[in-house]
């Protein structure tokens, strides 16, 4: 490929509060909140596929001043929009744009494992680029053939979706390497093939993108590996794959996929509300998520992009079971959303703190010292607000 691909255009004004997701992980990746300069930190970007997770997310920021990243999977905008992805794509955009109005931080809405191999797909990433501020290209995987793709044809396809995306303002995502675990819903590669450092700098010249998911270890789902075996990442690599993005372009910034940690706290309060004979109590003491002090290592290395999900539908489910097993005469729908809404926001909460996405369009609006992530305290509660 011999023309330079187009630059991101950060020109492009998207409605209010709305923003590109690259712009505001440049400023993760900086340390930049506001006019201070800080540590490095990351913006963990959640998984919705309900209205109730999408207020969550953007409650969460809204209380600590931090940005949200809304990401969409293909089978999300599915669910959202009755089967037809356009239409769930039309959906949330709308209503997230007429939340961002309402509010003081900055969000960014992203299609994720977005694919230009086939045709299905192709056309998701076209609507999500009218739709959107940002879009992931993954065509690291050619799923029907069930191998990793050519390098050259991973790069032309993603090519295109730059293409199309850098003149209107949209950061692309590209993947590099094989992602072991569930992607989405109908992958399920069992050997994770990490990120050729020889191989980077032709992909990111070539394709322009800013933002890059390369593979060192992380893997999709709730089981990463063996119950009680610690997963490890390869953390020196992550650290040899920055150098050589930096060296062509500082602002290209990496994504974290399959970086869900678990909470203990979440899987001692489901086992506890679940009863013991429960057939699904052995899978929830066995799943196995990434430990945080890795994940920190990888914000260290340019990092700023952490996509967490299964954390969060762990906590949304225990907090459905605890209310259920707290009281299951209460035939009122709002109940059940309002508690598993509030467990969510706990779970955003915690992973935004852990990652330090807080204090950066405002002070946080909760004292960060106080907030105690408990799914037996209401919401209030957690946040160290006295309820009347
Ligand atoms: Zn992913």
């Amino acid at each position: 490929m011999s023309s330079k691909p187009p630059v991101l255009n950060t020109n492009r004004k998207f409605p209010d509060g709305m923003v590109s997701a690259h712009s505001i992980l440049l400023k993760a990746k900086n340390g930049e909140k506001g006019n201070v300069k800080t540590n490095r930190y990351a913006i963990p970007a959640y998984n919705v596929t309900t209205f109730q997770s999408i207020n969550a997310a953007i409650s969460a920021a809204e209380m600590l001043g931090g940005s949200a990243i809304l990401a969409f999977s293909n089978s999300a905008l599915k669910f959202f929009g009755n089967n037809d992805q356009t239409f769930g794509l039309e959906l949330v955009s709308s209503y997230i744009e007429k939340l961002a109005k309402r509010t003081k931080i900055k969000i960014a809405t992203h299609l994720d494992h977005g694919d230009y191999i086939s045709e299905g797909g192709r056309k998701v990433v076209q609507a999500a680029v009218q739709m959107l501020t940002s879009v992931m290209a993954d065509n690291s995987t050619d799923h029907k053939a069930g191998k990793a793709m050519e390098l050259k044809d991973n790069i032309a396809l993603t090519r295109e979706v730059v293409n199309m995306a850098h003149p209107l303002g949209l950061s692309v995502e590209g993947e590099l390497g094989v992602l072991a675990g569930e992607e989405d819903e109908d992958t399920k590669s069992e050997h994770s093939t990490y990120t050729n450092p020889d191989e980077l700098e032709q992909f990111l010249t070539e394709t322009g993108v800013l933002m890059l998911a390369p593979t060192i270890g992380t893997m999709h789902g709730p089981n990463k590996g063996k119950p009680g075996q610690k997963v490890k990442l390869n953390i020196d690599l992550a650290h040899e794959l920055l150098k050589i993005a930096d060296k062509i372009n500082n602002e290209i910034l990496f994504v974290a996929h399959g970086a869900s940690t678990l909470y203990p706290e979440v899987v001692d309060y489901t086992l506890k509300n679940l009863p013991s004979t429960h057939s699904s109590t052995q899978k929830w003491k066995d799943f196995v998520g990434t430990d945080w002090d890795q994940i920190e290592g990888l914000i260290g290395a340019g990092f700023a992009k952490i996509n967490t999900d299964t954390e969060n539908r762990q906590t949304f489910v225990a907090a459905l079971v605890g209310a259920l097993n707290k009281d299951a005469s209460k035939i009122d729908i709002r109940h059940y959303e309002k508690v598993s809404t509030e467990a969510l926001t706990q779970s955003y909460l915690k992973k935004y703190i852990l990652a330090g996405n807080y204090g950066v369009h405002f002070e946080p609006k909760i004292d960060i010292s106080k907030f105690k992530f408990d799914l037996s305290l209401d919401l209030n509660a957690s946040i160290g607000v006295a309820t009347k």
